[in-house]
């Protein structure tokens, strides 16, 4: 589930996880209208944590999100260790960046 609102107080915020969790309920997501105003950087589909080496693909908006505002998230989520952890331990499985660069 996906909220525009940074205040939802669903919302799960941290570094980063020490032990398996599940995902979150809900993500933050940046509003449609705050997407639509351009992209800088290419959107992304799927990234790959460089500690395990799996990949993770994430939904439309999340991606968009990263595309508009690279910096907005601090950790992200590894569907193979099940954490979440530092977006820099993270590269984009199309180019090879690192996540949140
Ligand atoms: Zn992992």
């Amino acid at each position: 589930m996906l909220t525009t609102d940074p205040n939802d107080p669903r919302l799960g915020w941290g570094p980063g996880d020490e032990k398996p969790v599940p995902q979150n309920d809900v993500y933050l997501v940046l509003s449609e209208e705050e997407r639509a105003k351009g992209f800088v950087r290419p959107v992304r589909r799927s990234y790959i944590h460089k500690t395990c080496g799996a990949v993770t693909t994430m939904g439309l908006a999340l991606c968009e999100t990263y595309a508009r505002n690279p910096k907005f998230y601090g950790s992200t989520y590894c569907t193979t260790c099940q954490m979440h952890k530092p977006v820099g331990e993270f590269t984009w499985s199309e180019d090879g960046a690192v996540v949140g660069s």
